[in-house]
């Protein structure tokens, strides 16, 4: 048996595939709105960021939870169903993800994971999505080359 029910797994895999909801989508809109411009699916930077930003020399990667493996995160089930399947997409996906990442690195190329349960945390009704901006804001300005922002990062008092 799953940990997952089927109904709740159909609404997690929809919540995937849903284009409206893209959380990309959301944070490319609050930079817009901020003045930062950029480019989407970069297809000369590695791993096609899906947000780069020339200017700062910064490509910004936007990870869903399950897929990309969120270490610790409620979002990064494992199914109990067609374990060897979905151990190979992990797999595959980590695999690139740290390519991808050492790539970047020797390129100088300042690398940012926003985890989706980060943008879902600010998206959150009440919430404000003004410390997650800040935060990837902060990074831009900095010296650091990689960062990751977690919802967990977002909640942790200052
Ligand atoms: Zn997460």
């Amino acid at each position: 048996m799953d940990t997952v029910t089927k109904e709740q797994r159909s609404k997690n895999m929809s919540a995937i595939r849903s284009h409206d909801t893209k959380p990309e989508i959301y944070l490319r809109k609050l930079l817009f709105a901020r003045g930062y411009r950029y480019s989407l699916n970069s297809p000369n930077i590695t791993g096609h960021p899906d947000i780069y930003l020339k200017k700062y020399n910064t490509a910004i990667f936007v990870h869903g939870c399950f897929w990309h493996r969120h270490e610790g995160c409620k979002y990064a089930y494992t199914p109990k169903s067609r374990v060897e399947f979905w151990q190979n997409k992990f797999n595959s996906n980590i695999k690139r993800d740290h390519v991808v990442k050492e790539e970047l690195d020797c390129k100088g190329i300042k690398n940012l994971i926003v985890w989706e349960c980060a943008i879902k945390q600010s998206q959150k009704k009440g919430n404000s999505p003004d410390k997650l901006i800040s935060m990837v804001i902060e990074f831009m300005d900095s010296g650091s080359k990689y960062k990751e922002i977690s919802a967990e990062e977002l909640l942790r008092e200052d």
